[in-house]
């Protein structure tokens, strides 16, 4: 495959939804993907409203993800009083293991539009305005634009900015994993504990997806933390928590990472667009990284179905810049405000959470859902009237 319309570089959650939107629009495409498979590990994930519609946009049904969890009601709180604030989503969120978000992706991806153990090496443009690609295993695209779809690390955004992304480190590290065969109530928790703080959401009928985030650790004293130390911290989250605690052992698989954001990077330009992590690293803290990269996908697909990719770079820069600013920021500061070390802080926290209405709350969520729905509807106006 040497001529193509576009070259996606990275085959995550952005990149493979994108793919699939291009691919279902006639256009073709070139995944570029530094692994050796698409396969890939991961714990779990929740998809809210949005992330569920932005699925829609690009043909994706709530059943085609073969699976998953319906979510009853998502809980924050502490270990003593877990309830704090109890926010009814009635089905309108999933959980479901990491890898089946991302199966179901690849499905709709052809294998030969996908380029693995390989990296976009350098480009040229073209006497006629495209791009001459040429990867690092050899291999060379001709294509009308690229797309970095590479992650938080992304190395297209260091070579186009010219500098290493300047992370910022919240001091905040995250062990991840799934278990098995577990009861729980169909209801998404996560709680406050001291330093510590547990969530975990219902992947399936008897299957858990369990993050533990700690504040205030360097990288050195996280990477000694064992099974045993986590199952620890874990431990402390009273009955809840033990529940889980009892179910790690040293064959239980972590994922561990440090919590880090970056600056939102969107540059205007005919060659390459940047998405999902890519453009703007955010924190896990409100669930959104990944709903951000499928929104991405749903608004970018038609813009580079229908216009020239200097246009559709502009237009998508100007619907999405200023929401996932937004959210990165917002993002950060739940962590920050989740992880307060202060007790008299800590407990104006949960009484914070006790007082505000659940209705407001849902009234915030439905605002933010409906301006992801307005740049939809936007973005087909845009369309409709330059058609
Ligand atoms: C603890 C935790 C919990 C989370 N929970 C949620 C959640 O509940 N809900 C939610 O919406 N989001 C969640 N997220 C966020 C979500 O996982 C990410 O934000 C999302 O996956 C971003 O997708 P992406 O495709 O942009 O990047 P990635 O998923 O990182 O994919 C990047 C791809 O590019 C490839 N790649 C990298 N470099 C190169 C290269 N040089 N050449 C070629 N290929 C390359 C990588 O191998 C990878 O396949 C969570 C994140 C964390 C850390």
């Amino acid at each position: 495959m040497g001529e193509v319309d576009v070259v996606i570089q990275g085959g995550g959650i952005a990149g493979l939804a994108l793919a699939r939107s291009l691919l279902d629009g006639g256009l073709s495409v070139s995944v570029v993907e530094c692994r050796s498979t698409l396969e890939t590990g991961g714990a779990g994930i929740l998809l809210q409203e949005n992330a569920l519609k932005a699925l829609s946009c690009i043909g994706v049904s709530a059943g085609d993800l073969g699976g998953g969890h319906s979510i009853k009601r998502i809980n924050l709180g502490t270990r003593d009083c877990p309830k704090a604030m109890s926010i009814a989503v009635k089905g309108r969120a999933l959980g479901l293991p990491r890898y089946q978000l991302l199966n179901c992706l690849q499905a709709g991806v052809d294998s030969d539009c996908v380029a693995l153990n390989t990296t976009i090496k350098a480009w040229t443009k073209l006497g006629d305005g495209r791009l001459n690609v040429e990867l690092s295993d050899g291999g060379r695209r001709v294509c009308r634009v690229i797309v970095a779809a590479d992650g938080a690390h992304s190395t297209l955004r260091e070579r186009v900015q010219q500098h290493k992304t300047r992370y910022r480190e919240t001091g905040q590290h995250c062990w991840r994993f799934l278990l098995d065969d577990i009861d729980h109530d169909s209801e998404s928790y996560e709680l406050q504990n001291g330093r510590s703080r547990l969530g975990f959401i219902p992947t399936a009928g008897r299957q858990l997806y369990v993050y533990l985030t700690e504040s205030s650790l360097d990288e050195e004293s996280a990477a000694r933390r064992g099974w045993r130390e986590v199952q620890d911290s874990i431990n402390g989250f009273g009955s809840m928590g033990k529940v889980i605690a009892q179910r790690i052992d040293s064959e239980t698989t972590f994922l561990r990472h440090p919590i880090i954001d970056g600056p939102v990077f969107m540059p205007v330009g005919p060659d390459i667009i940047f998405m999902g992590d890519a453009a703007h690293p955010m924190t896990p803290n409100l669930g959104q990284g990944a709903a951000m990269a499928l929104e991405d996908a749903a608004i970018l697909g038609p813009l580079l179905r229908t216009r020239d990719p200097e246009c559709a770079s502009k237009l998508f820069c100007r619907l999405r810049h200023r929401r996932v600013a937004r959210l990165c920021s917002l993002s950060y500061w739940a962590g920050a405000v989740a992880h307060v070390s202060n007790p008299g802080l800590r407990r104006l926290r949960t009484l914070g959470l006790q007082c505000i209405p659940a209705a407001v709350v849902q009234y915030q969520q439905q605002v933010f859902n409906r301006s992801f729905y307005r740049q939809l509807k936007r973005m087909d106006c845009d369309l409709d009237t330059e058609t």
